[in-house]
């Protein structure tokens, strides 16, 4: 009993304006029941409180990223215990965009899940392979290690989403098949049995990200092991309201 789970990450795009038309969007569409999805959609900072504040109740918001311990002189950077000052549930850590272009390691991502989940928030973190690791083979060892670096450092996972997002997949339009999809959802749900416990792996929900859209999402939702979407492009349109409904 895993509820599907939708999250639009809209990455470092809108402005003021284009912000209001996506909310209205959001709040006129005809989605399944609370009960069926849950759905999380993560602007940039600046319009955080604007989209909490005016989305229709029954969707989330999550932030992009947070810093990875106690606010204080850390110019620029945003803290899990302001995000949670401002009544924002969800956080996006260790996306791929954040560990290729930002430097992110493996460690520094599994400490920023620690405090943000200390913090009180709930984490969505990225996990995925370039088409380099991909050709040469070591999806799952990239994948695992990725996992390993969070799951060595925390105990509960209730408030945990892995997000499966295969670099080569992320706005490149080239979606991973149901079944390429399918492979590593099921393998890092057999690893998560093996090395945190079989309960976390049958509840924690594995979801999906890379070149989602209205047209794919029906056939990757139907996988087993796929548990919802993490959509970037499409997430910005209204076909969004599409991907929201292969819930059901
Ligand atoms: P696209 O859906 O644009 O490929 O982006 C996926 C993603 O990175 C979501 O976090």
């Amino acid at each position: 009993a895993r509820k599907f789970f939708v999250g639009g990450n809209w990455k470092c795009n809108g402005t003021s304006e284009e912000v209001k038309k996506i909310v209205s969007v959001l709040n006129g569409g005809q989605v399944p029941s609370p009960d069926v999805v849950e759905v999380v959609v993560s602007p940039p900072f600046v319009f955080l409180p604007e989209v909490k504040n005016s989305l229709r109740p029954e969707f989330h918001v999550a932030a992009q990223n947070c810093w990875v311990k106690k606010g204080g002189a850390y110019t620029g950077e945003v803290s899990a215990e302001m995000l949670h000052n401002l009544g924002i549930p969800w956080v996006i850590l260790g996306h791929s965009e954040r560990r290729a272009i930002l430097g992110e390691t493996n460690e520094f991502v599994g400490e920023k899940v620690v405090y943000a989940l200390s913090q009180g928030l709930k984490v969505i973190a990225c996990v995925g392979e370039t088409l380099e690791q991909r050709e040469s083979g070591s999806t799952m060892e990239v994948v695992a290690a990725q996992t390993k670096a969070i799951a060595e450092k925390i105990k509960d996972w209730s408030n945990v989403v892995i997000a499966y997002e295969p670099v080569w997949a992320i706005g490149t339009g080239k979606v991973a098949s149901p079944a390429q999809a399918q492979e590593v959802h099921n393998e890092l749900r057999k690893w998560l049995a093996a090395n945190v416990s079989p309960e976390v792996a049958a509840s924690t929900r594995i979801i999906y990200g890379g070149s989602v859209n209205g047209a794919n999402c029906k056939e990757l939702a139907g996988q087993p092991d796929i548990d919802g979407f993490l959509v970037g492009g499409a997430s910005l349109k209204p076909e969004f309201i599409d991907i929201i409904k292969s819930a059901e």
